[in-house]
């Protein structure tokens, strides 16, 4: 059964971007048939892959509001195994245009139901609002997994998040399970960075993946090279940390024995 996951915060410049793209790099890694949809009109998922929206017409937007079926809107990468839905220009618009939509919530599991089962993974990176955008994710999603920077304001925004999950949990999507924590951008000589891990642990427990995913110059570096840091730098403490986050995904979702190449 395809594993539909959101990585959902409403913060911006918390890692969603980063973790989405090296997880969908080390799924495909490791033989998993990958989806990547790009949610967020900033396109950062898209030009992260070293693709460009503006250079193409068809992407997230016509997933959401129009016919156009998903097999004719992904496109491959050049990872292997990894397919992308890019967010084209057009995607900024699709906020307020959703707002006319009768089953606005809904149309991105309509589509994901008609096409979607060929892949194992389908990871939805959302943009940094609670909008129609990312609602249309958390609603076709059976996971979300929320990455969390170390840092002060990090539990504030938490617990609307939380809260918004319980309520599309309540009212739109049953099934909608919360995966994990993935604490982002971590810093060990920062003694606050320490003090939130701990905090969001001993508040979550078992919803903390343990793999902390540390401040590393090779991840920001490799956005400007169009890659993920797993292909830019593969041995960079930032992909080694993204290798061991997506065991964890794997153990956690019975996937464990298939991994070959991950080692801890
Ligand atoms: P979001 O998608 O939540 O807005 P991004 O993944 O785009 O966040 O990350 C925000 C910025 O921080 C980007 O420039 C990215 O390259 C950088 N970044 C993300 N994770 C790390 C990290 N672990 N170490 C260093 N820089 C990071
Ligand atoms: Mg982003």
């Amino acid at each position: 059964m395809t594993k539909i996951i959101a990585f959902a915060n409403q913060k911006g410049g918390v890692g969603k971007t980063t973790t989405t793209i090296n997880i969908a790099t080390a799924l495909a890694a490791v033989h998993k048939k990958v989806l990547l949809i790009d949610m967020d009109p900033q396109g950062n998922a898209t030009t992260g892959l070293g693709l460009y929206g503006r250079d193409r017409k068809k992407g997230t937007y016509d997933l959401l509001l129009s016919n156009i079926t998903l097999d004719q809107l992904t496109i491959q990468t050049k990872i292997p195994g990894l397919d992308l839905v890019i967010a084209s220009p057009d995607l900024a618009g699709a906020e307020v245009e959703l707002v006319s939509v009768l089953g606005r919530e809904f149309q991105l599991q309509y589509a994901l139901k008609k096409s979607g089962s060929k892949y194992d993974y389908i990871l939805m990176d959302c943009p940094p609002s609670l909008g129609f955008l990312t609602l249309n994710a958390l609603v076709a999603a059976s996971d979300v997994i929320i990455p969390l920077q170390c840092e002060f304001y990090a539990l504030e925004g938490l617990a609307q998040l939380i809260n918004t999950i319980k309520r599309i949990q309540s009212r739109l999507n049953p099934s909608l399970n919360l995966f994990g924590i993935a604490l982002t951008m971590y810093d060990k000589r920062n003694a606050l960075c320490d003090q939130v891990a701990e905090d969001v642990k001993q508040h979550f427990k078992d919803y903390v993946f343990e793999t902390m995913i540390p401040r590393n110059v090779k991840i920001s570096e490799a956005p400007s090279h169009g890659t993920p840091v797993l292909i830019y730098d593969v041995m960079s403490s930032g992909s080694l940390a993204y290798m061991r986050l997506t065991k964890e995904i794997l153990k956690k979702n019975g996937g464990w024995q298939n991994v070959s190449v991950v080692n801890s």
